[in-house]
């Protein structure tokens, strides 16, 4: 079975003890996790210590990263290699975020050589792609979409491939709270499943999990990820309360 993944992205929030009271509040509850669910926490990096104290000895639970740099080692004032997490025993890292292609201006290219280095890491991509409000209205997404997943990952092995997460988030429900309803998301979800198939074989798209991102919240959770091609979420807003980030754990099918 594949992967159902509730994918929490705090970006650059909180403090460290209200980082603290987040987890010890989501902790309160049980969710009880099947193997085949997660809970992962992409926190800021300076808070993995933290995370990863919170989380010991929790099955199915995963601290990840944001971001990371594609060089191993050197030079590189202020950024943090997948090699550096792994050593700290983060096991998955956010790639090619909208908000890193828009203000940080990274490539299709630039997040290949970052999948790159996340996989000869030993860790997992979540790769993240999804089109601007002007692509959907034009009614575009698929090819848009299409175009980020064969420039970043085709160049992938197929059993590369199947140990990358997928996030599609549209960007204009990102954080505005307009979420794309179960229909579109199942519609776009089976069609990022068909370009990895046309690529790689059926068999192997149906191994990777894809969750959608973009206002996810408590009330809308459970029929998003009821969706027979989507695998979970990744959340920003919700993830930061507790109770709601609770709740979408405990939508996952
Ligand atoms: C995100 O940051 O990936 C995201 C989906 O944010 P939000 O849930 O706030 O829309």
């Amino acid at each position: 079975m594949r992967k159902q993944i509730a994918a929490a992205n705090w970006k650059m929030n909180l403090s460290v003890s209200e980082a603290a009271t987040l987890f010890d509040q989501l902790l309160v509850t049980e969710h009880n996790l099947s193997a085949h669910q997660e809970a992962i926490f992409a926190v800021p990096a300076i808070y993995i210590p933290l995370a990863t104290q919170k989380l010991t000895g929790k099955n199915n639970y995963y601290v990840a990263a944001q971001n990371c740099y594609p060089k191993s080692n050197g030079a590189y004032t202020g950024e943090i290699s997948a090699p550096m997490f792994a050593s700290v025993g983060v096991k998955h890292i956010v790639i090619g975020h909208s908000e890193r292609r828009e203000y940080f201006g990274e490539s299709d290219g630039f997040l290949a050589e970052k999948t790159d280095a996340v996989l000869a890491a030993g860790s997992i991509p979540i790769f993240c792609c999804g089109e601007p409000l002007d692509i959907r209205e034009a009614g575009t997404q698929n090819s848009f979409v299409e175009t980020q997943l064969k420039n970043s990952l085709f160049h992938l092995s197929a059993e590369e491939i199947t140990k990358v997460v997928i996030a599609y988030e549209p960007i204009w429900a990102i954080g505005t709270g307009k979420t794309a309803s179960s229909f579109q998301a199942q519609e776009i979800h089976a069609y990022i499943r068909s370009v990895f198939a046309d690529k790689y074989g059926q068999a192997i798209a149906d191994q990777i999990s894809i969750l959608y991102g973009g206002s996810v919240k408590a009330s809308n959770a459970k029929e998003i990820f009821s969706q027979p091609d989507v695998d979970g979420g990744l959340v920003g807003g919700a993830s930061l309360i507790a109770t709601e980030f609770s709740a979408i754990i405990n939508a996952l099918k």
